[in-house]
Order: C-alpha cells, then structure tokens, then sequence
C-alpha cells in the first residue's frame, strides 16, 4: 500500500502521486500561518517558574562559613557550592570552581590560557605549535564548533555514536603532536542524545597521544538532565584519567543554566588539583571573585545535591511529554517511509532528526516558508557544513506541548515533501 511503503520502492508513477500529495498537505501548512521555534535549547517559561524563589533569596548575606557575599573574593566560590556539585559530579570540593553565570566561558578561558600560557603539563603555549587540532565528534554543539574556528583551531571530526565518539578513529587522531584536545558532551549530548559509557570512557582516559598536554573538554551540561526515572550515570573521567596516569587530560564544564536560570545560574569547573590551581592562577587576573550572592541563593535554594536532583524532576514532568509528542508526530507520519531516523533521547534538550541524505537544508528551507523555524541545517557540524547534509537539530524545550505536536507534524510533511522532490528528480 502506498501509504506506509518505503518511499525508494514506489514505482515512479505512484511516487509522483505521492509528490502531489505531500505539495498539497504543504500548502495546507502554508496556509495555517504558523510562528514557531523550534531552534534553540531554551528552557520554558513553566521551567523557569520552577526557581523564582530564587528571585527572593539569599536570606542574609552569609555563608555558612561566615564569608560576607557582598564583598570581594574567593575567587574558587563558595565551600557549599563546590561541596553540592562535588557531590553531583564525583569529585572532591578542591577539585571543582563555582565560578561566573557561564559554562561556555570558562572552556572558552581554558582554551585561551591553553593557547597563551600551556597547562601544567605543556612544553610550550599551543600558540607556539605549528598548528593545534582538535578531534570533535560529529553531530556536536555548534558554539563548541565556533570557539574553535574563531581562533583558527583545526577540527578533525570522528562520528559520534549512542555509546560515544567512535574511539578507534579518536586514537588515530591523536597520533599527531598537533591534536591537542578534543570536544565531548558526554550525557545526553547536544544534539545526538548519547550517553559515553564507562567504557569508553576508561579509552580516552587512557589512550596515547603524541601530545604530552592534551585535553578532554568534557562539557557534562546535561549531566542530570533525565527524562526518564533510569537515570544515566555519567563515567567518571576524572578518576580514570587519573587512574590511567593522565590526571590532568579531562577539563569537566557543568552549570545551572538549565537547572535554575539559563545565563543567570553558576558556572562550574572540576578538574585535577593542579588543573585546578593552574585554571585559578591565570583566572585571578581578570577577577576579584565570582558572584558569590548569587551562588549564595543557590546554595539555599537546593539545599543539597539531593535537592538539586528532585528539582530536576520537576523539570523532567515538564520536558518527557514534549519529548514524548516529537517522537509520536515523527512516528506516526514517517514510520515505514524509510526516509528518515530519529533519537529518542533519554536526557537532555534534544531530537537528533537524520532525513534523506541531501535534503536537510530543503526540509529547513520548506519548515520557514511555513513558519517553522529549525536550527539551520549543518549546524551540528564544524564551520556548519553537514557533508551528508541530512542532520537536523529539533530543541523540542521551549514551546508549549501543543506547538511542539504542531510543529513536529509539520517538520514530518517537510521531510516526506523534500523526499519525494529528492526522489522524483
Ligand atoms: N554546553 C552545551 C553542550 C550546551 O548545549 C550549552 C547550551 O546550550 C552550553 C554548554 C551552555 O552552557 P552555559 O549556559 O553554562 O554557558
């Protein structure tokens, strides 16, 4: 039957039966004048909600250590901070900094006091190399791809899979001197939704590189972001770096910005002591000390990493029926049409969306004539080329579930309709 048969068999006579279908459903789509967004990992304004007692906290201005927030310095943040998210990502307190409001800028300071200075372990600044690397597993976040090519870092890209980066093409990677570190989101990664096992890893920790001082940039910014109750457990790579005789290879990144306030939480760093020291002794000329109010009101508004956890299930009750409505409206249109895969994530703020290869700039093109508008395509990919151009980013968080389902049935028409063009032409 036509109507639930791979597109690639259909005889040319009834495919083109199918292409007139899919342009009338289009123009139908068209014709609802939609506005809605579906590009960027925000969370909702029902998650926000979630935290506003943090618009009227701290109470007082003390820690509990007695330090007035108001003041100058401790430039590593507050003990309670650190102790909450050491718990939280397995790590002693003196091996984490609570630091600003952004994640994004403290990798952003490690890869420039790498590039300027070198690490504790450097034979020289990497600006003084030839050229520096790094190995990015591919689909990634796109602002990683960025802050890469805005210092004319070349990226080696390696296929990311439901385990993790595909390891074996990582260690040939790292036989060049050149290649000194690599990207990973290791839980529920942007956008694919992967988990790195242990496993894997215990690879990287302890994998040869030519380079004596390279980095792991393990970006854990979805570390506690479940959508279901089987919670995935982070692999602890700063023990196994450790273990393997390389303390100082992972640079581990976390925040609140999709826990509390996104761009208003705290940032935090958890590394080796001396990765620690090195990150605090270069960090303490360009500040006095973070926003320690602020980090004030979070130590009050969690409590505990046990806080912090069951408020993250909240959060879960608001995302897991959004999640839920992409994967029915993908299903229920594309099941059988052999033209498109999807992830179903369970954490994390994306759907990783693969359509016929070749098509995914005509789907996204298609979706903002209709009002749909989706993360260009390639965005997922170093300097935003897709070589396969198939990859497509759904950020499912910020619409209300009734957009979401109506979004998603249309992004499913977009996908059938450039399909079909691809395939009768
Ligand atoms: N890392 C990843 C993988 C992200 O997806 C995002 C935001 O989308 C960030 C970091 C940004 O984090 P922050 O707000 O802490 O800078």
């Amino acid at each position: 039957q036509t109507l639930t048969r791979p597109l690639t068999s259909l005889p040319p006579a009834d495919l083109e039966t199918f292409l007139e279908t899919q342009r009338m459903a289009y123009e139908d789509l068209k014709a609802r004048g939609l506005k809605l967004d579906l590009t960027r990992g925000k969370p909702s304004v029902e998650q926000l909600d979630l935290s506003n007692e943090l618009l009227s906290l701290p109470r007082g201005h003390k820690d509990g250590s007695g330090t007035d927030v108001r003041n100058y310095g401790g430039l590593e943040g507050l003990p309670e901070l650190r102790a909450i998210f050491a718990d939280l990502l397995w790590v002693e307190p003196a091996q984490v900094v609570a630091g600003g409001n952004a994640s994004l800028t403290m990798m952003h300071d490690c890869l420039v006091q790498l590039l300027l200075h070198g690490g504790p372990d450097s034979p020289r600044p990497w600006s003084q190399e030839e050229s520096v690397k790094f190995v990015c597993p591919v689909p990634g976040y796109d602002r990683h791809f960025t802050m890469l090519a805005s210092y004319g870092i070349e990226m080696l890209t390696v296929p990311m899979h439901d385990d993790g980066p595909d390891v074996a093409a990582v260690r040939e990677l790292v036989r060049d001197p050149a290649v000194k570190g690599m990207w990973i989101v290791p839980t529920y990664a942007n956008p694919s939704g992967s988990v790195v096992t242990q496993e894997i890893a215990s690879a990287l920790a302890s994998m040869d590189t030519a380079a004596p001082d390279f980095r792991i940039f393990w970006d854990n910014a979805y570390a506690f972001h479940h959508l279901t109750e089987d919670e995935a457990k982070s692999a602890d790579i700063i023990t196994l770096a450790s273990a393997a005789g390389h303390p100082n290879r992972p640079l581990m990144f976390a925040s609140t910005s999709k826990i509390t306030f996104a761009g208003a939480g705290v940032a935090f760093l958890a590394a080796s002591e001396a990765n620690v020291k090195w990150y605090l002794s270069h960090q303490k000329f360009a500040s006095i000390g973070p926003d320690k109010v602020n980090q004030l009101r979070h130590v009050q508004f969690f409590g505990s990493a046990a806080g912090v956890r069951e408020h993250m299930a909240r959060h879960r009750e608001i995302l897991a029926p959004k999640f839920a409505a992409v994967d029915a409206a993908l299903s229920s249109a594309l099941d059988g049409r052999e033209v498109a895969t999807w992830s179903k994530p369970s954490g994390g703020y994306f759907v990783n969306l693969d359509v016929l290869d070749g098509t995914a700039t005509r789907v996204v093109e298609l979706a903002r004539e209709a009002g749909i508008v989706l993360t260009p395509a390639g965005a997922s990919f170093p300097h935003g080329v897709d070589p396969r151009d198939r990859n497509i980013r759904l950020a499912p968080s910020f619409p209300t579930l009734d957009e979401v389902e109506t979004a998603m049935a249309g992004v499913a028409t977009c996908v059938l309709l450039a399909a079909a063009e691809k395939l009768a032409a």
